[in-house]
């Protein structure tokens, strides 16, 4: 069996915890490798070797930083098919998806190779009589980044990327369920000439998040995954002083206006829905048809689509979607159906029996459609993170907008419309932090920046772009002059000019 431990220091180091957690095959539902989970005492190790790494780093001139962030994108090119079907294999995403997964997390590498203009501070010469202001943006030290099993090249670039170009060291804990990409792009930074001790992977579970957390060293925590655990990290960070963002769930909603071109809508909301199993924080796995007659013209066109859809394994280059991660996944997705028609959500189409010839085993589930879906049945208002599109009826534009705003989660939302005013004043108005007009998942590039809002992200900070930068760097402002001749006497006024 393969086992896989953590990456420390530039090299590939076996756990010593005895503890280990199964890694499956989610086409065939067998076990192929075993991660390590982490002790403390190997959580101090990496820590130890990133601060060594970073106390010479944060004095490396930023076009010498940038210069590796460069090598590290034209491998990460150069390895791309590599990482994606390492990736489609413990995901169980398809490798053209997986692809796209590693290219998000090459845009943020990409943005990286900026940060000497990016992190330039500020300088107002003559601030006072004889007087110069000016601010630098300062590394933490080392940081930690936790991530989530969905995006396993995508998130922890986010993290990584952003920390290390800004003169810190990071400590990634990726989800224990594919760590083989987290680690292997660990790895590749090495090749690419980056110093050893920069980039330490550590395999782990919640033992190794708390001694990450109460680590004294690690002066910074950013976090990606369930919202409960988004929570739990930030206050723990902010318990032991450390800097935190903590992105969480989400349910994002696809509103379907009266005007919408509804070919094109019904296409999009099909891809976001049902991509990568619907184990995407930005999915649409919510679609709100508003006015009389549009759920009836949305189900006429999406019925063919769905049945058009091809389940497949994470290699069939044929297939629409895989499988999801894990069998006990497969199982919380399908007992979230249950309770759903229990509450009263129509059944129309049920992928509760889905299985796929010659992979009995593998965690497939078929795609399925819920109708009239309503606020305050609990499969609304939790995430369900499957293949599953539910479908709550509006009467009005009003009901349209209060839905996802009232909604616990506000991570994304998008709105199909042919009207220009309307699509601006959902924008401006709903209580979600990423708004796709037209778009299905909009995932803001890697020059703007990441994040969603209420219980989607705990902390202020988005995820890169300059406001990784800012997550990543404390600012020092420094007030100076060079009087000349006889000193002046003291003076007991706070100082104004
Ligand atoms: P998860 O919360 O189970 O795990 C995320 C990380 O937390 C993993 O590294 C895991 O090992 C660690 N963890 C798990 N339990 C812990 C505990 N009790 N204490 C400390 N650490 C713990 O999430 P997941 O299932 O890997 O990922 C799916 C979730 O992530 C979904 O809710 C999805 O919406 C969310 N997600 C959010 C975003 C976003 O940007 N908002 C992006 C991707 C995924």
């Amino acid at each position: 069996m393969r086992q896989i431990g953590h990456f420390i220091d530039g090299e590939n180091v076996a756990g010593k915890s005895g503890r280990t957690a199964d890694i499956f095959n989610p086409n065939t539902g067998q076990v192929q490798a075993q991660v390590a989970l982490a002790t403390p005492a190997e959580v101090d190790v990496a820590v130890d070797s990133a601060e060594d790494a970073q106390r010479i780093w944060m004095n490396t001139n930023p076009q010498k930083r940038a210069r590796v962030m460069f090598e590290y994108k034209q491998l990460l090119h150069k390895h791309m098919d590599e990482l994606a079907e390492l990736l489609s294999a413990e995901h169980g995403k398809v490798v053209a998806d997986s692809r796209g997964d590693v290219m998000r997390g090459i845009d943020v590498i990409e943005f990286a190779c900026g940060i000497p203009h990016n992190q330039k501070g500020e300088h107002t010469y003559g601030a006072g009589p004889e007087i110069d202001v000016y601010s630098m943006r300062k590394p933490l030290g080392v940081v930690a980044g936790i991530t989530p099993f969905n995006f396993p090249a995508m998130i922890p670039c986010w993290m990584f990327g952003m920390a290390i170009a800004t003169g810190n060291a990071c400590i990634i804990k990726p989800s224990e369920k594919d760590p083989s990409v987290p680690m292997r792009l660990a790895e590749l930074f090495v090749e690419a000439g980056g110093p050893k001790g920069l980039l330490n992977v550590v395999n782990g579970d919640k033992e190794a998040v708390d001694a990450l957390l109460q680590h004294p060293e690690v002066k910074a925590v950013s976090f990606v995954g369930s919202s409960d655990i988004a929570h739990y990290v930030f206050s723990e960070a902010a318990k032991y002083g450390k800097r935190a963002q903590c992105m969480g769930g989400a349910k994002n909603h696809g509103i379907i206006m009266p005007d919408a071109n509804m070919d094109q809508a019904v296409k999009d909301i099909l891809g976001a829905a049902y991509g990568s199993a619907g184990e995407r924080c930005m999915a649409l796995p919510v679609v709100v048809p508003v006015g009389e007659g549009t759920a009836e013209r949305f189900l006429e066109k999406m019925l063919p689509a769905i049945e058009g859809l091809r389940v497949g394994t994470s290699n069939d280059p044929d297939a629409d979607y895989g499988p999801v991660v894990t069998a006990a996944h497969k199982k919380r997705v399908e007992s979230m159906i249950d309770t759903a028609i229990a509450e009263g959500a129509e059944v129309v189409v049920d992928g509760r029996d889905f299985t796929l010839q010659g992979y009995e085993d593998g965690f497939f589930i078929g795609p399925t459609l819920l109708d009239h879906v309503k606020p305050g049945m609990t499969t609304y208002h939790e995430e369900i993170f499957g293949p599953v599109l539910q479908i709550v009826r509006a009467d009005t534009f009003e009901e349209a907008v209060r839905l996802p705003s009232d909604h616990q989660y506000g991570n994304g939302v998008a709105i199909f419309t042919q009207n220009g005013r309307a699509a601006r004043e959902f924008a401006d108005r709903v209580e979600v932090g990423m708004v796709g007009i037209n778009v299905p998942i909009p995932v803001p590039v890697s020059y703007h920046s990441f994040g969603g809002w209420k219980r989607s992200a705990f902390g202020d900070i988005n995820q890169y772009g300059m406001e990784g930068v800012r997550f990543y760097t404390k600012t020092k402002t420094v007030t100076q002059r060079w009087p000349e001749g006889e000193t002046e006497d003291s003076a007991f006024i706070i100082p104004t000019f």
